[in-house]
């Protein structure tokens, strides 16, 4: 007999899967409750859903024909969302599509990121044989543009940030942007997050075009599970990437959800207001728990450090009363859980078992 696991690559064995949040059934099914009941804090999506205009939308698509490889209508309706052509919009399914198409493009000796910060950008990498070379932030987690510096200088010829960044919350400024690109590297800001914030890079392409933004339908419009993001970028180099990306990467479903929520923007942009005022009714009420101290977020969520007790524990013992929040187990990170901003009733339900640990 051939042992098939003798053609996979040997740089493989010590991957780590990605870590992949556990389906909602299960995770119910586990601690004992209806999907619906739980408060699902853990993965910053918009839990208010896509906005009904949204579903009608994708209810009425013509599923059975094959998607437009160049997604031309959802393409002109971001070169209107944002004030920039349709030639420096390139779309995928979700915006780790497009981190895996930048590497997969570049492909550099190595890239550098600045932990703690996403997950994606240093396992998509391993995919593609390209190195990591971390320049780890600041213990107030702002950039360590010295590390970058040195890490570019080493080969990092792609420079992955996220700003807002997760899971800290906070925005890179202008300025530091500005200042990064003038390095010999591309320079991808990952804003996943732009829309709770209410500030974009993007007008610093036209100035800067090693500059690459990414952006996503996931987090604002809640469609995370449909996989819809895109990046703007220099004309040229979104050619590039449009070159070598799957032609049928968005699906009809996610192109026609994602041109809708553009259309409904009012409507959508509605909940990103109401969650953005949970995220900071979520710091006010949990200043009565003198253990939890925030990080400042511009996003829909918050870090919190826990002190004086184990932040697994505390992760636990809320799951356990059905309220999912996220812990880390990095170093850089020890002691923190993340919280996404929800609806009311999910705050309600997150104060509630805080106050019972505090009672038990
Ligand atoms: C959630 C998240 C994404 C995921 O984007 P998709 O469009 O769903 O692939 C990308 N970047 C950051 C920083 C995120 O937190």
């Amino acid at each position: 007999m051939i042992d098939p696991l003798q053609f996979v690559r040997p740089d493989f064995d010590e991957l780590e899967a990605y870590k992949p949040v556990l389906p909602l059934e299960e995770l119910a099914r586990e601690i004992g409750c209806a999907p619906g009941e739980l408060a699902k804090l853990d993965a910053n999506e918009n839990l208010y859903g896509p906005a009904p205009s949204v579903l009608e939308a994708i209810a009425n698509a013509d599923h059975h024909i094959y998607p437009d490889p160049g997604s031309t209508g959802l393409r002109e309706g971001l070169a209107d969302y944002l004030g920039v052509g349709p030639g420096m919009i390139v779309c995928g399914a979700g915006s780790d599509d497009l981190i895996d198409i930048l590497i997969r493009l570049c492909l550099p000796r190595a890239i550098a990121i600045a932990p703690p910060t996403f997950g994606m950008y240093s396992f998509l990498a391993k995919i593609s044989r390209v190195g990591v070379i971390e320049a780890s932030r600041k213990p107030d987690f702002s950039l360590d543009y010295d590390a970058i510096r040195t890490a570019v200088a080493d080969g990092a010829k792609l420079v992955f940030l996220a700003s807002p960044n997760n899971p800290t919350g906070n925005l890179c400024p202008d300025p530091e942007i500005r200042k990064l690109c003038e390095l010999d590297a591309l320079v991808v800001v990952d804003e996943a997050y732009a829309e709770f914030a209410g500030h974009s890079a993007v007008p610093l392409i036209r100035e800067h075009p090693n500059l690459v933004v990414l952006r996503t339908f996931s987090k604002w419009a809640g469609l995370a599970g449909l996989r819809v993001g895109y990046s703007v970028a220099d004309p040229g180099l979104s050619e590039r990437m449009m070159a070598i990306k799957q032609p049928y990467n968005v699906n009809v479903a996610a192109d026609v959800a994602a041109r809708a929520a553009l259309a409904h923007r009012g409507e959508v942009m509605e909940s990103v207001r109401m969650l953005v005022a949970e995220r900071d009714s979520i710091v006010e009420r949990l200043a009565a728990f003198p253990y939890l101290h925030p990080y400042p977020s511009s996003s829909n969520f918050v870090l919190f450090r826990v002190e004086g007790r184990d932040a697994g524990s505390l992760a636990q013992a809320l799951r356990r009363d059905g309220v999912l929040v996220r812990h880390y187990n990095t170093a850089a990170l020890r002691g923190c859980i993340r919280i996404s901003a929800g609806r009311p009733q999910d705050t309600d339900r997150l104060v509630d078992a805080l106050a019972r640990l505090e009672n038990a």
